[in-house]
């Protein structure tokens, strides 16, 4: 298998990366602190206090995973829908939230390019390090869109890249080199890590997806950056 994708077709993109994650999901929660060292866990609440889930709103948390930004809105009383692609990833948020014994979530195997929810059905949208995994972006935010209520909110939080000089050499040659060992010590996985750090490195700039999701139809799109960029907020509405 080839972990560089420019030379794969979308089909095959949306398999691979549904193979990374079905094969990451185990260990995922676990890589996610060894690589961040645990800041992930920051740039989430970040992400959430952003986000301000107020009680009884309707949430989608497109690409949510093993639930780590569904059960930080949920908490907060917020009506929060799990969606994703991966039935292995969603298998170990519904184990995680049993533990945490938060019983009212919902959980949906859906693909962020064709959802099967109505229109106007949404709050609020949030998808976190789920965005770049997508084959075609601008058909996921069109999406979003779409399910969103008007007055509803749009929040991504995504790996950019860092402005600050010196500081994008240090995270590149991190990356690189350290990610992947990582990945093979701690999830037996080099490849996998490859794919997500090739992933992060091809996704674009913050005005580019600034833009983009203003293409999509959202309005007052902004974005919030992290780290210099490093990681980023970036938020619109549908008016
Ligand atoms: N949001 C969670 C978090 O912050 O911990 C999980 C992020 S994880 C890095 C990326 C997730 O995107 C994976 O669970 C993967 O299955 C999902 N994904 C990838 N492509 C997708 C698509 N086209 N539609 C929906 N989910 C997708």
């Amino acid at each position: 298998v080839s972990f560089g994708y420019s030379e794969v077709a979308p089909e095959e993109k949306t398999k691979m990366v549904g193979d990374v994650f079905a094969r990451v999901a185990q260990r995922y929660d676990i890589m996610n602190d060894a690589m961040s060292g645990g800041m992930h866990r920051l740039w989430k609440d970040q992400f959430v206090r952003r986000v301000k889930p107020r009680q009884g709103e309707a949430i989608l948390d497109m690409a949510g995973g093993t639930g780590d930004i569904a059960f930080r809105m949920a908490k907060q009383g917020a009506d929060v829908t799990v969606a994703d692609i991966n039935p292995s990833m969603l298998g170990v948020g519904m184990e995680r939230a049993k533990k945490k014994g938060l019983d009212g979530l919902l959980w949906a195997e859906e693909n962020a390019e064709t959802l099967s929810f109505g229109d106007k059905q949404f709050d609020a949208y949030t998808i976190a390090f789920g965005i770049r995994n997508v084959t075609d972006i601008p058909k996921a935010l069109r999406e979003a869109h779409r399910v969103l209520k008007r007055g509803g909110r749009f929040y991504c939080l995504e790996f950019s890249t860092t402005t600050w000089p010196g500081f994008k050499e240090v995270y590149d040659a991190y990356s690189h080199k350290l990610v992947p060992q990582i990945g093979k010590l701690v999830a037996h996985d080099e490849d996998s890590y490859r794919y997500l750090i090739e992933s992060i490195r091809r996704f674009p700039d913050m005005p580019t997806f600034k833009a983009m999701i203003g293409e999509a139809g959202f309005v007052q799109a902004k974005v919030e950056p992290i780290l210099g960029g490093l990681v980023a907020i970036h938020s619109g509405w549908k008016i």
